[in-house]
């Protein structure tokens, strides 16, 4: 089976989730979960980027490390478990990116480091120092699908050498993926699994992201799904592909079937659910240099969310103050209270608004429904083909299917109810 169900423990526990808005502020803690933001200045320019047209904060150098340091210090109750270095393109902040993070690799030697690059900065003195710090890192490619984001790193004779010097490196160790992300020309989860595993002829290959990407300009409008047929071509070869099974590699994949299963034979309530990236939690915080806590690592201080309020929400000398109010928690929009695929979506990027959220919310149904009907099949031998409630017919049918028979006599119609609330 491409799908084996682990066994399953209760993982949830009934606790006080923060629903966050506008009128309910997000707070922050000693995060287990530090994310620094180094600036946004990236030497590429990808088409869907979330971060394309944020408003840059004015740039920090080395020269504000120590500062930087003085202030966590004095600032965390705890040793982070995990710290992420993001961008913009991380290593165009090479300079300030190395004595930061030896400084916090001697301050806190068992915390996780990570970054995500698109990797045409590697070479064999980076990548050893890379190493040596204990990164993870993740190489953002889309496989056959990059030439539609952008530039392609692979082309570049020393660009290649430097991902594949870094792939040989930390693969054996599982800390290395290329993060692929799914959009309107890069529909196939196979096709990008076999491109990798092309690439890196790595038949233990793990590919991070794997979503349908949230848009967040007319970049990320232009790469999304575009008409319900559209969408219905995508969720029918997405299931295929899940039924196939050739996408194993895709973290993704693995973790919505699990994810699925979870929920189901756990029972587990909507009512426990923050949102998918995190963000909204206390103990997930990101901060630039200057000590800005920010909504998280895609914005700046600087940028206004779309609801008008401030990307800005606080500094770290002073936590207790912070208050996240530029997003909203998914129980407070009315689309995802009747969503069946809420246990795994959880409400798309919590910023967004209006026409973008309407489009993230579309992409992230159709990404998300094909693996709720290949969980439901795989617990029960039924196939889902429609969900009934309050939902639009282009999602309550799931595959296009309406023009069939529904009533056929082969057909054996068992009701599953499904509940947010
Ligand atoms: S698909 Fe849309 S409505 Fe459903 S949970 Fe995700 S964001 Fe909410
Ligand atoms: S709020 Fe979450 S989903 Fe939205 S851009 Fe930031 S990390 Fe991504």
């Amino acid at each position: 089976m491409p799908w084996p169900l682990p066994y399953v423990e209760k993982t949830w526990s009934v606790g006080h989730i923060e629903a966050i808005s506008q009128t309910m502020p997000g707070r922050k803690e000693s995060p287990k979960v530090l994310k620094i933001q180094l600036g946004l200045s990236c030497n590429y320019s990808c088409d869907y980027c979330s971060q394309r047209f944020v408003p840059h904060a004015e740039e920090t150098t080395q020269a504000d490390v120590p500062q930087f340091l003085h202030l966590l210090e004095s600032s965390l109750e705890r040793a982070p478990e995990r710290i992420e270095f993001w961008g913009g393109e991380p290593l165009v902040y090479i300079k300030t990116l190395r004595p930061l993070a030896e400084a916090l690799r001697q301050r806190y030697p068992d915390a996780s480091f990570s970054i995500v690059t698109n990797g045409s900065l590697l070479n064999p003195e980076v990548n050893t120092w890379l190493d040596v710090m204990g990164f993870g890192v993740g190489v953002s490619h889309d496989g056959p699908g990059q030439p539609a984001r952008g530039p392609d790193p692979l082309d570049d004779e020393a660009s290649r050498e430097g991902i594949m010097d870094l792939y040989r490196r930390l693969a054996p160790q599982g800390r290395i993926s290329f993060n692929a992300m799914v959009h309107r020309t890069n529909t196939s989860r196979e096709e990008i699994a076999k491109f990798f595993l092309q690439l890196t002829g790595d038949p233990s290959l793990s590919i991070g992201e794997g979503s349908f990407v949230d848009p967040y300009d007319v970049g990320g409008l232009a790469n999304s799904i575009q008409s319900e047929q559209e969408a219905f071509e995508f969720r029918r070869q997405s299931l295929e592909e899940i039924r196939r099974g050739r996408i194993v590699h895709l973290d993704v994949a693995r973790s919505r079937m699990q994810e699925w299963a979870r929920s189901i034979l756990e029972r587990r309530p909507a009512s426990v659910l923050g949102q998918k990236c995190g963000m909204d939690t206390a103990n997930q915080v990101a901060v630039d240099l200057m000590g800005n806590v920010l909504t998280c690592q895609n914005v700046s201080a600087v940028a206004v969310a779309p609801n008008g309020q401030s990307h800005h929400i606080g500094h770290l000398s002073n936590l207790e103050k912070v208050a996240l109010r530029s997003s909203t928690h998914w129980s407070h929009r009315e689309e995802c209270l009747n969503c069946p695929v809420l246990q795994a979506c959880k409400g798309a990027c919590m910023f967004l608004e209006g026409p973008l959220w309407t489009a993230a919310c579309d992409n992230a149904y159709s990404d998300h429904v094909p693996f709720f009907v290949a969980a439901i099949e795989h617990l029960t031998g039924c196939a889902v083909y429609r969900i009934e409630g309050d939902l639009p017919e282009g999602r309550a049918d799931v595959f296009g299917l309406k023009s069939q028979d529904q009533r056929s006599p082969r057909r054996k119609f068992i009701p599953i109810k499904v509940s947010n609330a």
